[in-house]
């Protein structure tokens, strides 16, 4: 069976759904079914349908739910889902649902031939959705394929200058330029290449201790915390599920918080969650230069750097720490005052399994 192509009908009502698959599979279509909403989210995430036609109306849960929790898992977030009900059929259902994370909301009774169509609409969609993804990875490789090619004629110059520098002692200026730059373009190479490693990873999804991580992160920048005399201060933070690459993310946040402190003023940076709207909304403040307003959404673009040459980076981090955030499931933005500070927020969704255990916990 092509599972790419698969259509997961999910009803309770049984005749009506013999009726559709029947319709569906005379379309050519390849069709799986669920009688509840439990079963709806074992099969989403076992087959990997295209599309899930999810009758609002189900026994344990209702569809609403359970394409929210579809949506909140970032290994199911991008499946098609289509409501559909004989009973919720008023305006006010079909905005409700569509606003929880449908993708369209047909009622019954559905024609046939719109029902084919729609699905059908939806799948070219979808095709077109995976030529880009793919056109996407392909570029991704390609970056990573130029880095990795870079890396080795530049280490031989690099390790060679180093020699040289030894050997001739006193150096023109002309020379110290040279090495300057070799020095420049390995460690942009570096970046460029765990970079590229970092977004084409598989992600890793398991249940995290953004607590234990919090400290791991705050163990590993020790060191610079120190120089800069900064202090870090944070609240409880929660028990997540996400990619464990998140931990890049806080890293990443936090050490960019120490190094565009204003001069003079030791970086105070604090740490912070709460819920919101299904997601938990994270935060990582400081009172460091700010950005300009007109910058803000620039610094996640690739390459993007605002402050001098003398702070040490390549503008790859919070293009990174955006793509990790967003195949999460989650987004990532900045508010900011110049001189007075700035505020990351990065969204990880809740999920159900961590729902229990986080009460208390503050
Ligand atoms: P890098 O730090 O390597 O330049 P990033 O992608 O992490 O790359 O950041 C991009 C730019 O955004 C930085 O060059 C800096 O100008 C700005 N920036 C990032 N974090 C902060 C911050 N906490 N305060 C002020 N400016 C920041």
């Amino acid at each position: 069976m092509n599972l790419q192509q698969s259509i997961l009908n999910a009803d309770d009502y049984a005749p009506g759904r013999y009726a559709r698959t029947k319709i569906l599979r005379q379309a050519g279509f390849d069709v799986i079914e669920a009688a509840d909403g439990n079963q709806t989210l074992e099969l989403v995430a076992e087959r990997s349908p295209a599309v899930v036609l999810l009758d609002v109306n189900l026994p344990d849960m209702s569809g609403i739910e359970v394409c929210q929790r579809i949506r909140r898992n970032p290994k199911t977030a991008a499946t098609t889902v289509l409501h559909i009900s004989a009973t919720y059929t008023e305006s006010q259902h079909m905005v409700h649902g569509l606003e929880n994370g449908a993708d369209s909301y047909l009622v019954e009774p559905v024609d046939p031939r719109v029902l084919v169509a729609t699905v059908r609409a939806f799948m070219r969609a979808r095709q077109a959705e995976e030529a880009l993804r793919r056109s996407n990875e392909e570029l991704q490789r390609f970056a990573y394929m130029v880095a990795h090619e870079l890396n080795e004629p530049l280490r031989t110059l690099t390790t060679h200058a180093q020699l040289l520098e030894r050997q001739l002692g006193d150096q023109p200026e002309s020379f110290q330029f040279l090495v300057r730059g070799a020095y420049t373009m390995r460690s942009l190479i570096d970046g460029l290449l765990r970079y590229s490693q970092a977004i084409q990873g598989e992600s890793d999804i398991r249940q995290i201790d953004a607590q234990g991580l919090l400290a791991e992160v705050l163990f590993s920048l020790d060191t610079t915390i120190r120089v800069k005399g900064g202090r870090i201060t944070h609240d409880r933070l929660p028990l997540i599920v996400a990619d464990i690459r998140i931990e890049h993310v806080l890293q990443n946040l936090i050490s960019n918080a120490i190094k565009y402190n204003r001069p003079g003023v030791p970086p105070e940076i604090h740490v912070s969650a709460r819920q919101e709207h299904g997601a938990w909304v994270f935060s990582v403040r400081d009172n460091g230069i700010g950005i300009e307003p007109q910058y803000q959404d620039g610094v996640f673009r690739i390459f993007q750097r605002l402050h001098g040459r003398d702070v040490p980076g390549h503008g790859l981090g919070l293009a990174l720490c955006q793509k990790i955030v967003e195949a999460n499931g989650g987004r990532m933005w900045v508010e900011s005052e110049v001189g007075v500070g700035s505020t990351f927020y990065f969204t990880i969704p809740v999920q159900e399994e961590t729902r229990a255990a986080n009460i208390g916990r503050n």
